[in-house]
């Protein structure tokens, strides 16, 4: 049964695009950010402020990025330094004590600080377990937030702008406009909040303000205060100088109550200086001519060399292999928000077609029961990995004939680009980024690179998953979907861009 009723696209207002073709000036900005790939992940926001910074710096910018010192960041292999010993960071009514390690990013000339404080970070996960967050985490964030600016004083290293990444970030705003403000320089520092996704918030009891070191005068509801608790992501909302999203149509969504998680009035409010600007894919990293970790090298012009990958992908998985049964590829947190409640409701009929189905994730309890369930009655329909695995990752995305992502909102989503790189048709919902970055295949054939449906309901999903795997049977038309999609240019340097002409125009205080 349809799970929501029929809406259209919200038709809020949004500021007018960037130019992506600006001259490009140098600027000095630092990335503050919970998660970076290669050092922390557990999703697309770490793919993104692993590859936007060295995107900038080939433009000329000078960029350093910092996140903290999780316990599975090893010292030896990154080649940690030490860089400040001992720095006090205050905290309520004292002071803590930190260290601010450092390595290069990458082979660029760019720097990664890390912010090591073993009570707060020297954990098994990054926000808590499989059983909740860590009841600290307004604490543990708070600190990260402060003792960036305080990296910042003793490195006596002076950024024009911080880019500022998610709720765990957004204090970083607040301080900035507020303890800091009368400490120059960073009266004239500038901060940029880019939201990767609205539904995560820094939600905590008031009571956890004092520890912050913000005056009550702060908790209002014009500034940190949500429902008389106190609000990360709001922080970074109203205190930071711009915003963006990672996508023009979730920019247009999240000023929408359907999406907006509460904060839609907030963002409405700031709506003229809120953008979107499209994630980008790092072809260093996600490329199918290039990449070691799949048997056979290919490129649009050799597609048919993917078979080598779905052979292995399913002999790994122990399905057979079939040419004319298509594998469609999910790699996802199992989460709602993906569409897995979606997918359940119709996964008996779809796994009643001909197809085999990959899956690679976690999430939700109740989804990794279901999926497991259901592996001992289609063996040789459904292959399921409950984990994190950057290997199998590369394979199933080479090795899938289509990739389904049928998500309820997405800020920007990079599976669905990921997938076009390795010619592997996406199937997703009208909705954020996957509306702006996927096409549908048009009524001739002609044009598109992939299938999308436009209500969030599992009758419209089936519908696209049936008429996918009836184009795959029609070879000519399927081979050309493959190459429009391999051909589309997601890499960064379009929107390093525009990113870089947003910096502009928050440093002149447009
Ligand atoms: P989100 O950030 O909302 O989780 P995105 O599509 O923006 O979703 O980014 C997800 C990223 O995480 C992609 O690079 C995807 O390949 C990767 N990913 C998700 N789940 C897994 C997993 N279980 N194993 C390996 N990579 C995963």
């Amino acid at each position: 049964m349809p799970k929501t009723s029929a809406k259209k696209t919200a038709k809020a207002p949004v500021r007018p695009g960037l130019r992506a073709k600006t001259p490009a000036p140098k600027r000095k900005v630092l990335f503050v950010a919970s998660e970076v790939v290669p050092f922390a992940k557990t999703g697309g926001l770490a793919d993104v402020v692993g590859s936007l910074p060295r995107a900038l710096m080939q433009l000329g910018c000078e960029v350093a990025v910092v996140l903290p010192k999780y316990k599975n960041i090893s010292p030896e292999k990154y080649k940690l330094k030490l860089e400040i010993k001992d720095m006090a960071v205050p905290m309520g009514m004292g002071e803590m004590s930190t260290d601010i390690l450092s390595t290069r990013l990458g082979d660029t000339h760019g720097t990664v600080y890390f912010v090591r404080n073993d009570r707060y970070f020297d954990r098994g996960g990054f926000y808590g377990t499989p059983e909740g967050d860590y009841h600290d985490n307004a604490e543990r964030f708070a600190f990260f937030s402060r003792a960036v600016l305080e990296m910042l004083k003793s490195l006596n290293w002076y950024p024009e702008v911080l880019h500022l990444n998610d709720w765990q970030t957004g204090l970083v705003a607040a301080y900035l406009k507020t303890l800091y403000r009368s400490q120059p320089p960073f009266d004239s520092m500038k901060s940029l909040f880019t939201i990767h996704n609205m539904a995560y918030q820094g939600l905590f009891p008031k009571y956890i303000l004092p520890m912050t070191g913000i005056g009550w005068e702060e908790f209002r509801h014009e500034k940190l205060e949500f429902y008389d608790q106190v609000n990360f992501l709001k922080a970074g909302l109203v205190y930071s100088d711009a915003l963006n999203t990672v996508s023009e149509r979730y920019a247009q969504e999240i000023q929408t109550d359907e999406f907006g998680h509460g904060l839609q009035g907030v963002l409405k409010a700031r709506s003229t200086d809120l953008y979107g600007i499209v994630n980008g894919i790092d072809y260093d990293e996600w490329n199918p001519a290039t990449d070691k970790e799949i048997p056979a090298q290919y490129t649009a012009k050799n597609h048919e060399k993917k078979v080598a990958s779905k052979k292995k992908l399913l002999q790994e998985q122990g399905l057979q292999f079939h040419p004319d049964r298509p594998v469609i590829g999910l790699i996802s947190r199992l989460t709602d928000q993906k569409g897995l409640d979606l997918i359940a409701e119709i996964i008996e009929e779809f796994l009643g077609l001909d197809v085999q189905f990959v899956v690679l994730g976690t999430g939700e309890p109740k989804y990794h029961a279901l999926l497991e369930g259901l592996k001992s009655r289609f063996p040789d329909k459904l292959a399921v990995a409950l984990k994190f695995d950057n290997r199998l990752a590369k394979l199933i995305y080479a090795g899938s004939d289509m990739f389904l992502m049928p998500s309820r909102f997405e800020p920007c989503g990079l599976g669905q680009m990921i997938a076009m790189k390795y010619g592997t048709i996406p199937l997703v919902r009208a909705t954020g980024g996957l509306a702006d970055t996927v096409e549908n295949l048009s009524p001739d054939g002609k044009k598109g690179t992939g299938f999308v449906f436009e209500n969030y309901r599992s009758d419209e999903l089936l519908f696209v998953i049936k008429r996918a795997v009836e184009a795959f049977h029609q070879p000519k038309l399927w081979g050309g979907l493959i190459e429009r999609a391999m051909k589309k240019d997601f890499s960064w340097d379009a929107s390093a861009r525009k990113y870089l002409e947003l910096y502009g125009r928050i440093i002149k205080g447009h």
